[in-house]
């Protein structure tokens, strides 16, 4: 097993990781960080939770340190949240350097993005709509960037952000190292890759599932109206002290919230509806430990990287199966227990079982019983009845 001061980091580096507690390379980090510091285009296949922020960040932060040739870095990243988690990792790993980071997403005003950039930046950790506009904009310079990471390549690809990522390449140096992570590499990854990189290595971590380990996933068959009682009895009867509650939309994150101030449960809600100033001082406040559940769509959620969440409850089932996979990585982070809880009405029993294929196991041996009843049922359902 490799030791991290193996990859000959320096000492600011190797002090901040005894801080924070990191005792050993993830899987990920021991076949990247290599590779990365080798100066290869690296295609990674790892999700959320496996350490991956760390295995291109802790690399590129001792490559900017090299004063001979200080190369700049741009992440692109889905999502505003991943893109805040990103930069935060970047600052947290880079503490006792001085490195300049900054974050370029949307639904934020330009002036503080603007006056960050001008001070000249290190690190960029940006979504692609809003860096093109800055690009068009002339505030940011992509000329001297020479280290490009794609991360959670196969969402930007699902969220159709490619022509936008290919606008922004074609802004920066063909000289460049260029890292790709991506949660499944499937065909169309391969084939950005093919088109961004220069004879990449391929790197898998945990190929077998994309199910995050740690988390012991229950299932709770419910009717929709008995959703509110039942998670506030759950939050009070197994004293759930940090709960990331998900739903499905804006209107019913907003919903649950107030039910649940309603039985005296503090909680608070992120979603597109909230400002993305708000969204970041409730964050700020969750992570605190400030209240106890924060309601939350995909979207606003995604790439949350909060250690301390303890449960994580799907008040409904995402209708993509690899939601699932993404909420329930919010909890059991860095190698702790985590809970996830799923309430699922007869009208969503289906969606247990599209889960069951992406996961690879039964979540719900009900589910397998209700299939062969069903089964049995139509069987016996004379087919001619209706003609
Ligand atoms: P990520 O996959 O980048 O979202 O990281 C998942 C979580 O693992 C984060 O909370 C990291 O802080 C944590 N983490 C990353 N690398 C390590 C490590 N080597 N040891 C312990 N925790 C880690």
């Amino acid at each position: 097993m490799t030791d991290f001061s193996e990859f000959g980091f320096s000492k600011p580096t190797l002090s901040v990781l005894k801080e924070v507690s990191y005792e050993q390379p993830t899987e990920i980090q021991e076949k990247t960080i290599p590779l990365i510091l080798a100066g290869a285009d690296v295609m990674a296949s790892a999700q959320t939770g496996s350490g991956k922020t760390a295995a291109y960040a802790l690399p590129i932060i001792e490559c900017l340190q090299d004063p001979e040739n200080k190369p700049r870095a741009l992440v692109l990243v889905p999502t505003r949240e991943l893109a805040i988690q990103v930069e935060e990792q970047f600052r947290l790993f880079a503490k006792y350097w001085k490195l300049q980071t900054v974050t370029l997403y949307g639904g934020t005003g330009y002036d503080a993005q603007i006056s960050a950039l001008k001070k000249g930046v290190d690190v960029i950790v940006a979504t692609p709509g809003r860096l093109l506009d800055l690009i068009e904009k002339r505030c940011v310079d992509l000329g001297k960037i020479e280290m490009l990471i794609l991360d959670e390549a196969d969402r930007m690809l699902d969220m159709g952000f490619m022509p936008q990522v290919r606008r922004v390449i074609s802004k920066i140096s063909a000289e460049r190292q260029t890292l790709m992570f991506s949660a499944t590499i499937n065909s169309q990854v391969e084939w950005i890759a093919a088109e961004f990189m220069h004879n990449p290595v391929t790197v898998r971590a945990n190929k077998q599932h994309i199910e995050p380990v740690e988390i012991d996933q229950r299932i709770y068959h419910v009717n929709e109206f008995g959703k509110d009682a039942l998670l506030v009895q759950l939050i009070k009867d197994l004293e759930m002290q940090s709960v990331l509650v998900f739903t499905q939309t804006r209107r019913k994150a907003s919903w649950v919230t107030s039910r649940l101030r309603a039985a005296d449960v503090p909680a608070e809600e992120i979603h597109g509806d909230i400002a993305q100033n708000q969204r970041e001082k409730t964050l700020a406040r969750y992570r605190k430990g400030a209240f106890a559940v924060l309601v939350a769509t995909d979207v606003a959620a995604r790439g949350l990287d909060i250690p301390s969440i303890s449960h994580v409850v799907n008040y409904d089932l995402p209708e993509a199966p690899e939601d699932y996979v993404h909420r329930i990585g919010r909890t059991g982070r860095a190698g702790r227990a985590g809970i996830a809880i799923s309430f699922v009405s007869e009208g969503e029993s289906y969606l247990v079982r599209d889960i069951e294929k992406v996961i690879g196991r039964v979540l719900d041996p009900a589910s397998q019983i209700q299939k062969t009843t069903a089964a049995r049922r139509l069987r016996l359902t004379p087919r001619r009845r209706v003609v």
